[in-house]
């Protein structure tokens, strides 16, 4: 019998190959540990997490509680082993790393239509007739990254992410920010935070002060010159943000009729305009310190942050030009995308890239419809991410409320995470039946 092919055996490659099998169609899973290991994996067990033990917060009422959520009523294999080996960490599952580990290899090798072929995989074959999927990490092999970058071109696969914290809009103030493109009259598409030179100075001496996120080994301090961390750029000399990302010019101040001395820019991040993100704010600052720092920037006094900025060693692809909402290659329909290279962030969203591609290779060669997830879920939410999003200012993304539709009525924040949970409860259920 025809049989689906899975590359990786890491958190999304294991939640796939189950899924599959789950629909009694054989896997043959292939791993390149022992022989080979990224330099973050160390050990031989499949699921490795490779960095912290945490699935982040268990609430139903959190974007992540959430998503975890609709994946054990869909059958995750690695959500129920995570609930079986979680340890106490308060509001959030965290696990313990090795048992985790182990079940699932366990469970991966025991069943009698998963095969694991421990061996690198290094070309991927266009129109084969066995569907493929590709879930290799943000660290796939040299190799296999070259060929597929013989499919998506270069410029549409990364090895750093570069991500600007994203802020909701109710949260700014809007006495002090006001709406301009860069020269142009009126109101435009962008927002502006203003700074006088004193208030520019105090900025960026916090900025040389603050406290980072350690490079790994493999990262490279030399990165690409397009999306250096703030940090970096305010080191090389006192000016330097202001002849980059907060360049004050043709931002004149309608309020005052005045340049400022330097500015912020915060640019849509849905539709709505619910959330925006800080345009070329991409950093290496601890999450604590970014808090505190931003909030120095006026109008962002008391702003709610729904995604911090980051950057690390990464490999995805550019998802809006090449995915369809199957997470199939546009170009190549015998192969999906899956965890981390899909282009999401974070161990629970690729585990769900993961599921969400089982799911729909297995369906599609037993001849079934796919249906991709409905956008108020949160695994929906996340395929919105990767196939609707602006290409040009396309990073990963962890799951965030920032990602669902906007609400039709305004809902007091309180109520928010339990709305979001009913709703999304409601969609799943009805896509459910449409999985029959
Ligand atoms: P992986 O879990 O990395 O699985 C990929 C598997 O493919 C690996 O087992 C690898 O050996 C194998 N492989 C690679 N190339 C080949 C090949 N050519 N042939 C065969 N096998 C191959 N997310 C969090 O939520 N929390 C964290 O703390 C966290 N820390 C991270 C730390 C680091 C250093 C990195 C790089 C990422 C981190 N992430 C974290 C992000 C991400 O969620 C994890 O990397 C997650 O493991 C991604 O799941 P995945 O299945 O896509 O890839």
């Amino acid at each position: 019998t025809q049989h689906i092919k899975i590359i990786g055996g890491g958190l999304a490659g294991c939640e796939a190959a189950w899924q599959v099998a789950k629909q009694g169609i054989p896997v043959h899973l292939y791993e390149m540990k022992p022989h080979t290991f990224s330099p973050a994996h160390h050990s031989p067990s499949l699921a490795e997490m490779v960095c912290s033990n945490s699935f982040r917060s268990n609430a139903p009422t959190s974007a992540v509680g959430l998503l975890k959520e609709e994946m054990r009523i869909l059958g995750s294999l690695l959500i129920k082993i995570a609930d079986e080996t979680a340890v106490p960490a308060g509001q959030a599952l965290a696990v313990n790393r090795g048992d985790f580990a182990a079940k699932v290899t366990e469970q991966i090798k025991q069943h009698p239509l998963i095969t694991i072929i421990n061996e690198e995989q290094t070309k991927l074959e266009l129109d084969s007739d066995t569907p493929v999927i590709l879930a290799t990490g943000p660290l796939t092999s040299e190799a296999m990254t070259e060929s597929l970058v013989e499919i998506t071109g270069r410029e549409r696969l990364a090895f750093y992410d570069a991500i600007a914290p994203i802020v909701s809009e109710e949260s700014l103030d809007m006495d002090i920010i006001y709406s301009k493109s860069r020269w142009q009259d009126g109101p435009g598409d962008y927002l502006n935070c203003p700074m006088d030179k004193e208030q520019y100075l105090a900025f960026i001496h916090a900025l040389g002060e603050a406290g980072t996120v350690p490079l790994k080994e493999f990262e490279e301090e030399k990165y690409f010159e397009g999306c250096l961390p703030i940090e970096v750029m305010c080191e090389r000399g006192e000016d330097t943000l202001r002849y980059g990302p907060m360049k004050p010019v043709g931002l004149r101040n309608p309020r005052t009729g005045k340049d400022p001395y330097a500015a912020v820019q915060l640019r849509m991040e849905n539709k709505e305009g619910t959330f925006y993100n800080l345009v070329g704010f991409q950093t290496k600052l601890t999450y604590p310190e970014q808090k505190r720092i931003f909030r120095m920037i006026p109008g962002m006094e008391n702003v709610d942050f729904i995604r911090l900025g980051s950057i690390h060693r990464n490999t995805f692809v550019c998802a809006p030009e090449l995915l369809e909402p199957s997470l199939q290659l546009k170009k190549a329909a015998n192969i999906y995308l899956a965890g981390q290279l899909s282009g999401v962030e974070g161990y629970v969203e690729s585990t769900a890239m993961g599921m969400l591609a089982g799911l729909n290779a297995a369906r599609t060669l037993l001849g079934k419809t796919v249906v991709p997830p409905p956008p108020e879920t949160a695994l929906g939410a996340l395929i919105g991410h990767l196939t609707q999003t602006d290409p040009e200012h396309f990073q990963p993304s962890n799951v965030n409320f920032g990602l669902f539709p906007a609400w039709e009525k305004k809902v007091p924040k309180k109520l928010r995470g339990e709305k979001r949970k009913e709703i999304s409860m409601a969609a799943l259920g009805k896509w459910q039946e449409q999985l029959i």
